[in-house]
């Protein structure tokens, strides 16, 4: 997951080109894009800021918790998996 608060999740930027493949360029420091692909200074809000907040569905606390509970479900199947086998 690409958070605008962990810099260095990936060494490039990876946003889709004109070509359609992903930019090879490293990212702005601190930044998840290059400076052609929205990471140049001063570009974007103050972290924290709530200007363009509208219903928070991409917002790390909701990607958080979406994850969580994905992981939760995967562990759940695995389990169940694990019992029908052994009940054979
Ligand atoms: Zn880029």
């Amino acid at each position: 997951m690409i958070t605008l608060n962990s810099p260095d999740t990936s060494s490039y930027c990876g946003a889709r080109t004109r070509a359609g493949s992903p930019c090879r360029i490293p990212p702005v420091r601190g930044k998840t894009r290059c400076r052609m692909h929205g990471g140049a200074k001063m570009s974007g809000g103050q972290p924290g800021n709530q200007n363009a907040f509208v219903h928070g569905y991409y917002s790390a606390a909701a990607k958080a918790e979406r994850k969580r509970l994905a992981d939760q479900i995967r562990w759940l199947k695995r389990e169940m998996k694990e019992m029908r086998e052994l009940r054979r």
